[in-house]
């Protein structure tokens, strides 16, 4: 069993932990939300008072912070990781984060002396409460095998992607495919519909045509044909937020400017999320994209 830190214990990296704990690992986790800390207690994840109290002594450290400024803040800091925790810890960081502080993190690790995995997963909020969530990992194949046991309690699936800011290309671009794959669904989905054909019997048609795919047959965005899809619900509470998918489509936009690739489709519903946003819908689930079809 291991001793783990913690930064970050929101909406995934809460459960997650506690999926840690329920395995047997000793976790000490640290927020900077008091409300945070005080669920993290009350699930059995020991309280550090600080990012340097809760490396001490730590095996393997992860982070699951909202951006790359975050992370490579909480790495940077005086009080911070790298300036505290012990050659001999494995660092890991399972945000969705550009690939340029990405790589920044892995350059800062390599420099420091450390051994550091990118590991962003997939899966959302409901994955990490399940344990199911799918791990893509980047980084050296000893460090990755090093923390696979510790994956184990919070995952289904466990990725080696490559090396150094491989596991976060995947994640992008999953992401990317996904929301350029919804935003068509939502374009065909609303175009049947007004064409005079019954909601329900089109879906039943595509989802064993060819234009089936994850997104129409998890997150249909026309309501009341997919019952356990958010647009059933009037989009709220999300499954995935507006927000985050327009996050993960920038991550995608600015990766793909920083190496001269032309993003057409991906830099189109990236403007359908800035719209939806501007609009006040970015805490609804990201499907209500079908609102601007
Ligand atoms: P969240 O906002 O619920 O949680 C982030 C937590 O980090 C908050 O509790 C916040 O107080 C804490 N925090 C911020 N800065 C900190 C600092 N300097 N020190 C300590 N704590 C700090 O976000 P989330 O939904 O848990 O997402 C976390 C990461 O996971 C993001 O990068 C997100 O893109 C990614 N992700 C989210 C989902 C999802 O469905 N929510 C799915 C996959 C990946």
């Amino acid at each position: 069993m291991k001793n783990v830190a913690w930064i970050g214990l929101g909406r995934m990296g809460l459960p997650m932990a506690n999926h840690l704990v329920q395995a047997g690992h000793s976790v000490k986790g640290y927020d900077l939300n008091e409300e945070s800390m005080t669920r993290a207690e009350g699930v059995g994840i020991v309280r550090a008072e600080s990012v340097r109290d809760a490396v001490a002594g730590a095996d393997i450290v992860f982070t699951m912070l909202p951006q790359g400024a975050d992370v490579l803040g909480v790495y940077q800091d005086p009080d911070g990781i790298l300036a505290n925790a012990a050659l001999s810890t494995l660092l890991v960081d399972s945000s969705t984060i550009s690939i340029a502080a990405c790589s920044e993190l892995h350059s800062l690790a390599v420099a420091g002396g450390f051994r550091f995995l990118d590991a962003p997963v997939s899966g959302g909020t409901m994955g990490a409460e399940a344990g199911t969530l799918a791990f893509m990992v980047g980084g050296d194949q000893k460090a990755f095998a090093d923390a696979s046991t510790v994956f184990g309690p919070m995952s289904a699936n466990i990725f080696h992607a490559g090396g150094p800011t491989t596991g976060q290309v995947a994640k992008i671009c999953n992401n990317l495919i996904l929301f350029i794959n919804l935003s068509a669904t939502a374009e065909g989905a609303v175009l049947a519909e007004r064409l005079g054909l019954d909601k329900k019997k089109f879906f039943e048609i595509a989802s064993v045509s060819s234009a089936d795919s994850w997104p129409l047959r998890n997150w249909y965005p026309i309501p009341d044909v997919v019952e356990t899809a958010a647009s059933s619900r009037g989009f709220d509470p999300p499954t995935f937020t507006a927000r985050l998918a327009m996050k993960d489509v920038s991550l995608a936009v600015e990766a793909a400017h920083d190496i001269d690739q032309k993003l057409t489709l991906g830099e189109i519903v990236q403007g359908f999320y800035g719209e939806l946003i501007e609009d006040g819908l970015g805490e609804k689930d990201c499907s209500i994209i079908s609102r601007l079809m």
